[in-house]
């Protein structure tokens, strides 16, 4: 099943983008792929979005960074183009294209206020892994968040298959810190907490 469109699409935050294809999944039949193009040049916040983005990859090669969650498979590119794999039907790749069109709409504003990102920031998001996460967190291997060890939950956060707050040991208070540098580890930037600011007098009167 292909269903092609060239309706634009408009979403809240006011990111324009054009469903370009919806068709089957490649590796499994019953789940579909939409790609779209977005209006707008993606490359200046592509580095903010990565470090928003917990498991994710960047190619600076190919202008994209990949992230995968639950089988899902999201490619962004600098383009503007972008590529959900592994959804339900095409209303669920329209959900998922506002949610991406938001994330940028405050990738751009996150720019505005506080500029590019820095690139000891990236090295460090690319080369994230299990050790150094387990080293945040209590190490007691006490199995409360259901795995056999800290290694293993520090192997599946990093995977996106657990939450922080899945170590209640991390919710005591005297490991408050080791919470907030794990948070700041794994996901350097967080758009979520990003508001647009009104525009000042002077941005108004042009000054
Ligand atoms: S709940 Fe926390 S301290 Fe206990 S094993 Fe899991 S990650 Fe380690």
């Amino acid at each position: 099943m292909v269903r092609a469109s060239s309706l634009k699409e408009t979403s809240e935050c006011g990111i324009n983008f054009t469903v370009l294809e919806t068709q089957q999944c490649p590796a499994e039949e019953t789940r579909v792929r939409i790609v779209a193009q977005f209006d707008a040049d993606l490359l200046p916040i592509l580095e903010i979005l990565f470090l928003h983005f917990k498991n994710v990859t960047y190619s600076r090669e190919l202008k994209c960074i990949v992230k995968k969650k639950e089988g899902k498979i999201t490619s962004i590119f600098g383009s503007g183009k972008v590529s959900i794999t592994h959804l339900a039907d095409h209303q669920e790749g329209i959900e998922n294209l506002n949610h991406i069109a938001e994330l940028i709409s405050k990738a751009f504003e996150y720019l505005r206020q506080y500029g590019p990102t820095e690139p000891s920031l990236i090295q460090q998001h690319e080369n994230l892994n299990a050790l150094e996460i387990v080293k945040l967190l209590p190490q007691t291997n006490c199995g409360e968040c259901g795995e056999s060890g800290c290694f293993t939950f520090a192997t599946r956060l990093l995977l996106g298959e657990h939450e922080i707050d899945d170590c209640s040991e991390l919710l005591r208070d005297e490991l408050s810190a080791c919470k907030g540098d794990l948070s700041k580890l794994l996901q350097p930037i967080n758009l979520d907490s990003i508001e647009k600011q009104l525009p000042s007098l002077a941005d108004l009167l042009g000054l």
